[in-house]
């Protein structure tokens, strides 16, 4: 039964660093075969799941070593990093980058340059100005509307109850493709609370689908990492943010990046 699976956040902080291209192959061998294990659990096709190996903190070299062990779609928080990443690696130019974390409006047009997926669009006035800053460059983004499914204040993202109004108003957005819903489960050992989580977002899903406007296709599901990512998959993720368990443990602390959290 698919309930036993346990979180692994008791490994948060604890994985050995990636220090060679053999490392990344290791590793992202390990969570591959993780998700074709959580697939099989759930009947489901592991080509249904995509990884996202996400890079944040993690110096240039780093970055080089996991492009040189296949990866080709980078995932990073922090805007400002991330665009600092893509100008000093210009020359890997079948590299691609995915924006996970909140961003300001004042920052769009940063992301509106160089990204080409972004996963926590949580407001109309950053789809505007995303899409303003879009049509400018020409340019058109993938992108995932953030759900605070676990509804801690430090969260950020959209209420569940508000996202339905707010997908109705993305078609007129239209360098913004709207793939699919992103969320954060709550950070707990308690697996039934984190699976708790997953399952809102696929619920909310499935009765968007229902309803939604044509051109927004609302397929993908953003969920699970690598304290969690087989209890997303068992609950239907197609996307799954993987960091640590592919470049190593950070050095930096997670309230660094997510307002509200301290250690594990
Ligand atoms: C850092 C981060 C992840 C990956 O977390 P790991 O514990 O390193 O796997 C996933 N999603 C978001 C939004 C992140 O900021």
């Amino acid at each position: 039964m698919t309930t036993t699976t346990r979180t692994a956040h008791d490994r948060h902080g604890r994985y050995p660093q990636a220090a060679s291209v053999e490392d990344f192959r290791h590793n992202l061998a390990t969570v591959h075969a993780r998700i074709a294990a959580a697939c099989r659990r759930a009947g489901r096709d592991p080509a249904g799941v995509r990884l996202l190996p996400v890079s944040k903190t993690k110096p240039e070299a780093s970055l080089r070593l996991a492009h040189a062990a296949g990866c080709r779609l980078l995932g990073e928080n922090k805007v400002q990093e991330a665009h600092h990443k893509w100008e000093a690696m210009q020359d890997l130019d079948d590299l691609q980058w995915s924006v996970i974390g909140h961003l300001q409006t004042n920052k769009a047009k940063l992301v509106a340059r160089f990204a080409s997926e972004f996963q926590a669009l949580d407001s109309l006035r950053l789809a505007e100005t995303l899409d303003r800053r879009l049509q400018l460059e020409g340019r058109s983004l993938d992108v995932f509307v953030q759900v605070n499914t676990s509804e801690e204040d430090s969260k950020y993202g959209l209420a569940p109850a508000d996202v339905p109004a707010f997908v109705r108003e993305l078609p007129r957005f239209g360098a913004l493709r709207v793939r699919g819903l992103m969320t954060l489960a709550l950070f707990s050992e308690d697996a039934e609370r984190v699976r708790a989580c997953f399952v809102r977002l696929r619920g909310l899903r499935d009765r968007l689908r229902q309803e939604a406007p044509d051109g927004i296709g609302l397929e993908d599901l953003s969920m699970g990492m690598s304290g969690d990512f087989e209890i997303a998959i068992e609950e239907g993720a197609t996307v799954v943010r993987v960091g640590q368990a592919i470049f190593g443990a950070r050095d930096l602390p997670d309230s660094h990046y997510w307002p509200g959290m301290g250690a594990p």
